[in-house]
C-alpha cells in the first residue's frame, strides 16, 4: 500500500463516480466536497443548513467542471426512517447508483467527565455520530451494490482509539464507528464494497475550535491539507482495501 497521506491522484480520478458526503456544509466535509468535485465527482452535498449547502453547491458551480452537485437536507438529529428512505429513493432516482459514502458529520458534544455527562447530550451525540451513520448505511447499501467499484469511509478520531480523560461521548461514539466500519467491512470480504475509516487528526474546523478554545489556530492544517487519504480510498487505486483505519496526519 502507497503512503495514503502523500497520495497525489490523477487530475480525472473520481470521474463519473457518485459520492455522498455528509456534514458537508462546513469543515473537513466541505473541502472534501470541493477536492473530490475537482476531480471530477458528482457530488450530493448533505447537511441540515440550507443556506450553508447552497455556499458549497455554488462554489463547485464556479470550478466548471461541468457536473452540477446535488444537495441532500436532512438533520441527523432528528431523521426518522421515512427520511432515510426519501433520500435513497431520491439517491435511486437520480443517479441509480452511489460510488463513495464519505460519513463525516459528527459533533462533539460535552468535554466533561463521566461522572459529570448530561445523560440527554450523551444520546444526542451517540445518536449523531453512530446510530444515523447506521441507518444511513443501511438505506444506501442497495445503491452502492449497484456500483462497480464502492467505497464507505467512516471518520473517526485519535480519542476513538485510546480512550481519553473529559471526551465522553464523542471518544465513545468513536470507538464505535471503528467497530461499525470493521463489523461492515468484515460482513463484505468477499464482495466489491470496501469499508474504511479515516483519523483527520487536528485540523483546523469549528469542532476543533470547540474542543481547543485557547489553541493557536495558525499551527494546525487546514482541512484541504489532510485530504489525500479520502480521495486514496474513493477512488481505484484503493481496490482491495477494506478493514482499515487511515490516518491523515
Ligand atoms: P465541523 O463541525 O466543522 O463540521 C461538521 C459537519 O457536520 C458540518 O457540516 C455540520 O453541519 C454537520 N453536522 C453536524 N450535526 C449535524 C446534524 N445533526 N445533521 C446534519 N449534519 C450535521 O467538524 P469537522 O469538519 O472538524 O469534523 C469532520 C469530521 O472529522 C467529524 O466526524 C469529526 O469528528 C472528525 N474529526 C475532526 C477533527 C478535527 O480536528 N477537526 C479531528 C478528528 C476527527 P452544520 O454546518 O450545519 O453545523
Amino acid at each position: 500500500m502507497p503512503d495514503h497521506r502523500n497520495y497525489s491522484p490523477a487530475p480525472d480520478l473520481l470521474r463519473d463516480r457518485i459520492v455522498l458526503i455528509t456534514g458537508a456544509s462546513d469543515g473537513i466535509g466541505r473541502a472534501l466536497a470541493l477536492r473530490a468535485a475537482r476531480l471530477g465527482a458528482q457530488i450530493i452535498l448533505h447537511g441540515r443548513n440550507v443556506q450553508k449547502l447552497e455556499k458549497v453547491y455554488d462554489e463547485i458551480e464556479a470550478l466548471d467542471r461541468g457536473v452540477r452537485p446535488s444537495i441532500a437536507v436532512v438533520d441527523l438529529a432528528s431523521a426518522d426512517s421515512d427520511a432515510y428512505r426519501d433520500l435513497a429513493e431520491m439517491l435511486l432516482k437520480e443517479f441509480g447508483r452511489l460510488d463513495g459514502l464519505v460519513h463525516n458529520a459528527s459533533i462533539l458534544g460535552d468535554r466533561f467527565s463521566i461522572e459529570q455527562y448530561d445523560a440527554s447530550t450523551w444520546q444526542r451525540v451517540m445518536h449523531v455520530n453512530v446510530t444515523a451513520a447506521f441507518a444511513l448505511t443501511q438505506v444506501c447499501l442497495p445503491l452502492l451494490h449497484q456500483s462497480d467499484d464502492p467505497s464507505i469511509i467512516f471518520t473517526s478520531s485519535g480519542v476513538g482509539r485510546t480512550g481519553r480523560a473529559f471526551w465522553g461521548a464523542y471518544a465513545v461514539s468513536k470507538f464505535a464507528t471503528e467497530g461499525l466500519s470493521q463489523v461492515l467491512a468484515d460482513e463484505h470480504r468477499h464482495g466489491k464494497l470496501r469499508v474504511n475509516c479515516v483519523n483527520p487528526g487536528a485540523t483546523r474546523t469549528n469542532m476543533r475550535l470547540a474542543a481547543y478554545p485557547g489553541e493557536n489556530r495558525d499551527k494546525l492544517k487546514r482541512p484541504e491539507e489532510i485530504l489525500a487519504p479520502y480521495i486514496y480510498l474513493l477512488g481505484p487505486d484503493s481496490k482491495n482495501v477494506t478493514g482499515e483505519s487511515l490516518d491523515c496526519q
